[in-house]
């Protein structure tokens, strides 16, 4: 997985991609989906979510330049998958999901794991997490339809963003960094994620989500 997914196509960081060989993402998969682990392709959790593919998990982390001092935000912690990639490469992992079905079995992979930089928060993550900011970095693992501004604002002098902004088919993943107040923003591949629900993401309308 690591060599022909994610190392071809241009994933350098070698703290990253020494995550990507430790953790087991077997563990985050649901057993009818175990075979599939390490095939190249997002997969179902439950509760309609999927956890992202192997590569744009790597190529994410790697966007936050992260050298294992920081403390880092996820938004949409889903599987605990990420949050886990996280926690072998930063110092504090803080990963909020709004699903409630979804939070015990993170928390339980994490622990299992023994990830216990890493905890799992439940509420709606659009807003960030104010109570623990700022953080160093926040990665955003659901699709925004414009950048939220408490995001922005939970940022740490120097701090980055990485968040996938766009439409619900297509979405332009962005790395935001801001430095004394402003921000310089650059684009870093197209994607496409599940919506990012909630206050300042799109209506949750309680009807199926677009495949
Ligand atoms: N990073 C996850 C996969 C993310 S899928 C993993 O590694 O498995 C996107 C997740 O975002 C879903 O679990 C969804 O429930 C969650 N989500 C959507 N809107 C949210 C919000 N406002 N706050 C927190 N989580 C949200």
């Amino acid at each position: 997985m690591v060599a022909h997914q994610i190392r071809a196509r241009g994933v350098r960081d070698e703290r990253v991609l020494a995550a990507m060989q430790t953790v087991p993402r077997h563990l985050f998969v649901p057993a009818s989906h175990r075979d599939a682990a390490y095939e190249d392709e997002p997969l179902p959790i439950g509760a309609g979510q999927t956890i992202s593919q192997p590569y744009i998990v790597a190529a994410m982390t790697e966007a936050l330049s992260l050298t294992g001092a920081e403390r880092v935000l996820e938004v949409g912690a889903g599987s605990g998958y990420q949050a886990a990639i996280l926690s072998r490469v930063a110092r504090e992992v803080i990963a909020v999901e709004s699903q409630t079905e979804l939070i015990e079995p993170a928390r339980r992979h994490l622990a299992e794991l023994g990830y216990i930089n890493a905890r799992i928060e439940q509420g709606d993550g659009s807003a960030g997490w104010p109570e623990a900011a700022p953080y160093d970095a926040i990665l955003v693992a659901a699709a925004a339809p414009a950048i939220p501004p408490p995001l922005i604002e939970q940022l740490a002098d120097g701090g980055r963003l990485v968040i996938p902004v766009g439409s619900s088919e297509q979405q332009d993943l962005l790395r935001i960094q801001k430095t004394r107040g402003r921000t310089v923003q650059q684009s870093v591949c197209a994607c496409r994620f599940v919506p990012l629900l909630g206050r300042y993401g799109w209506p949750d309308t309680g009807k199926p989500r677009p495949a």
